[in-house]
């Protein structure tokens, strides 16, 4: 046993690893992506098909096996039909070679004012029930979504997206989008979820929101024109009634790096040497 191992090391060479670790990367990456979409559901269930499949055929259970295997052979060909808009953004995200870049993260105090703008702007819409739908994109881009809006390319602050969302303007219809520091366009059109199970009191400006964070990983935060509650929708999933603190306390950890003490230490350096 030993003897086979230390054959099968030495076959190895420095190109196998690379192989290795670059699919392995690819995986882990893939995961990332799928991870907390209702695609990773899907994903598991293929992969229990997938064993059953092996035991079944392990075990000589032929009947079951022939069930299994026709099964997997169907799913595969229907998933490209019932993933189809997740596929789409998933190659869009490889062509436009954004799969492996993430928004750049910004210090704890950075995230916090940056926070404060989004909160005060969405606090004063939600008293005077002004409609709001705002994205925060995080790894997956979202040119595809900005594009079909208007270019804005201005730092974030809370009068700039009051000034967006007031009723009757050019700007407020569609969603505002923002990336970093930068609202990066506005009156964007975003993509309505076709889940049936929602409360009918959510009309298109709420499925708009959840739409878009089922196809990716970004939030986005909702204001209700008709009631001024706040909601923030992340992974198909909408949580209503936020007060101010509960939406800070969502949105800081979006933007702010990880708190990790050689970074702290180096920042608190750095600032003692300036
Ligand atoms: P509210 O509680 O504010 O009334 P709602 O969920 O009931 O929200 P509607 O009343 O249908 O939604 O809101 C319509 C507004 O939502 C539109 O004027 C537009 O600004 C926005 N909206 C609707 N659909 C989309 C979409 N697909 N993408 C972006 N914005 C959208
Ligand atoms: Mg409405």
């Amino acid at each position: 046993m030993l003897l086979e191992i230390k054959g099968l090391l030495s076959t190895i060479d420095i190109l196998d690893i690379c192989d290795i670790i670059i699919v392995a990367v690819i995986l882990y990456k893939l995961y990332e992506l799928l991870n907390n979409t209702r695609a990773i559901t899907l994903v598991k269930g293929i992969m229990v098909l997938l064993v059953l499949t092996m035991v079944s055929d392990w075990l000589g259970l032929h009947v079951i096996y022939w069930l299994l295997q026709k099964t997997v052979t169907l799913l595969f060909v229907a998933l490209p039909i019932v993933f189809q808009p997740e596929l789409r953004r998933a190659l869009e995200h490889i062509g436009q070679g954004r799969l492996f870049v993430r928004t750049s993260l910004l210090n704890i105090q950075e995230a916090r004012s940056l926070v404060s703008e989004i909160e005060s702007a969405v606090t004063r819409m939600s008293q005077k029930k002004i409609g709001a739908l705002i994205v925060i994109e995080r790894e997956m881009g979202l040119d595809d979504i900005s594009s079909n809006g208007i270019f804005i390319d201005g730092i974030v602050s809370s009068e700039l997206l009051m000034n967006i969302f007031i009723p009757n303007t050019p700007l407020h219809d569609g969603a505002t989008i923002i990336r970093g520091k930068k609202i990066i366009a506005s009156a964007c059109l975003l993509p309505l979820t076709d889940d049936r199970t929602l409360s009918t009191e959510l009309g298109t400006r709420h499925r708009a929101a959840i739409g878009l964070s089922e196809q990716c990983d970004a939030v986005v935060v909702v204001v209700s024109e008709e009631t001024g509650t706040i909601s923030v929708a992340e992974h198909g999933r909408i949580y209503r009634h936020l007060d101010s603190e509960q939406l800070k306390q969502y949105l800081i950890p979006l933007f702010a790096q990880k708190s990790s003490a050689v970074r702290d230490f180096i920042r608190n350096w750095r600032q003692g040497t300036k």
